[in-house]
């Protein structure tokens, strides 16, 4: 490959990846077989305790993404640590309104499937370390980058040889450094709510259902984990989020008690408790010159209907599918930073993107408004959907995202992971 950008001796790659959470990480995953030469910079040791990204929490998994899973052949290393979610209970708390959701009624075996973001990062290391051609920098941190016309050049800390990649990816999250300096723009709106989440046993196990309760401080919800625990997700407001935080587990199983009621019996005991900000943080576009962003550094989304990490996973399938494509038959020299790739990134990516933002965003600020009216009018809407098969149906189209063409790993192609 011939030098490019400032002319210094640097490691010279088509892809460079910043961030190897859990869609950086899922991104190298669908590249592995591409032929393409990769780099990952993570500033976090994949095995470390303290990874962000690969924490205790609950993340669901809808069809689509166990499809992306599949396809890639790690569902083997993630089933057997999900449970399904077979039942889904919605109510507006202290109110009548609720609806039920039941995946055979709709021909489904699940709506999707529970597993710790510690599992699918265990399963996505191991693939990683399997990759004997990546470039990998973890722990290290991107510290500098400079786009040029043909190049991307990436320093990190600890440092070594500078990488000189034709594509630069952002994967660094909703605070995304690489996102701001290649100059593209993002808004942030921050929701004042706070998700408290622990995992939890109750007297009655968790066996496939779950619940989400709308109350006026946020979302509540309550995840079946494989085993028979519950995930809990409870959104409240930052000062109330603190107080919970500093109850001892008896207070919190008591105030989790009062709160949510006794659909799954007697809390008995909880786990670890950590607490997360929630914002919505949207980048107006999601490429510049020869950067792509995905995942929370294109969009960071409330958790309200769990779609954060499967909207970023399509992100990350899509992305690799573009570029696997414009390598054809492999002989051609294809330029994976190249403006036209880029355009149908976007393109492809569009309506996807819109449509969960606007989802999310309008489910959070619809069961937050306390205005006369307002939550007469939503409990007529939820007992209207609960009577309505053909709404349950379309809001079940959800697990594939709201894209016309999801990614062919979606559609269970594995073509597309081979050159
Ligand atoms: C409470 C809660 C519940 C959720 N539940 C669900 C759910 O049920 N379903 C769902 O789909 N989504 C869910 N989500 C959303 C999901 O967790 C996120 O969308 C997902 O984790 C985003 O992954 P990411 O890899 O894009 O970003 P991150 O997880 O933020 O990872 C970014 C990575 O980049 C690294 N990094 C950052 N800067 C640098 C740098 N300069 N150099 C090197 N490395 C860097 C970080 O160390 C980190 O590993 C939930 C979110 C929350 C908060």
């Amino acid at each position: 490959m011939s030098a490019r950008g400032s002319g210094a001796a640097a490691v010279e790659v088509d892809v460079a990846i910043v961030g190897g959470g859990l869609v950086g990480a899922s991104l190298v995953a669908a590249l592995g077989a591409s032929g393409l030469k990769v780099a990952l910079i993570e500033g976090v040791a994949a095995d470390a305790a303290r990874q962000p990204s690969f924490d205790d929490r609950t993340t669901a998994l809808g069809n689509g993404s166990r499809r992306i899973f599949e396809s890639l052949g790690l569902w083997d290393a993630i089933g057997p640590s999900s449970a399904p979610i077979r039942h889904i209970h919605v109510s507006d708390a202290g109110r009548y309104g609720f609806a039920r959701l039941d995946a055979q009624a709709l021909e489904l075996d699940a709506f999707g499937f529970v597993v710790t973001n510690r599992v699918l990062g265990g399963a996505l290391r191991t693939r990683l370390a399997a990759l004997p051609a990546l470039e990998s920098r973890m722990p290290a941190r991107c510290t500098a980058v400079t786009v040029h016309e043909d190049c991307v050049e990436l320093h990190t800390d600890p440092g070594g040889l500078p990488l000189r990649a034709r594509l630069a990816v952002a994967a660094d999250g909703a605070g995304s450094q690489l996102r701001a300096a290649a100059g593209l723009a993002a808004s942030e709106e921050d929701y004042g709510q706070v998700a408290v989440v622990a995992h939890v046993l109750a007297s009655q196990p968790a066996e496939g259902t779950a619940y989400e309760r709308f109350t006026p401080q946020g979302p509540f919800a309550l995840l079946p984990m494989v085993g028979g625990a519950w995930g809990v997700v409870w959104t409240l407001a930052p000062a109330d989020a603190q107080r919970v935080l500093a109850l001892s587990d008896a207070q919190y199983l008591a105030a989790l008690q009062q709160d949510f009621g006794w659909r799954a019996g007697r809390f008995l005991r909880v786990g670890a408790r950590s607490a997360y900000p929630l914002k919505l943080v949207r980048a107006a576009q999601v490429t510049g010159q020869r950067v792509a962003l995905v995942g929370n550094a294109a969009q960071g989304l409330h958790p309200v209907a769990g779609q954060g990490f499967n909207l970023g996973l399509r992100d990350a399938a899509t992305l690799a599918e573009l570029l696997i494509a414009s390598r054809g038959d492999g002989t051609a020299v294809a330029d994976p930073g190249a403006p036209a790739l880029l355009a149908d990134y976007a393109a492809r990516r569009a309506s996807d993107r819109d449509g969960m933002v606007r989802f999310t965003d309008g489910l959070v600020k619809l069961f937050g408004d306390q205005r006369p009216g307002v939550p007469w009018m939503r409990d007529l809407g939820l007992l209207m959907f609960d009577l309505s098969p053909t709404a349950k149906r379309a809001l079940s189209r959800l697990s594939w995202g709201f894209g016309e063409r999801p990614p062919r790993l979606a559609q269970g192609s594995s073509r597309v992971v081979g050159p």
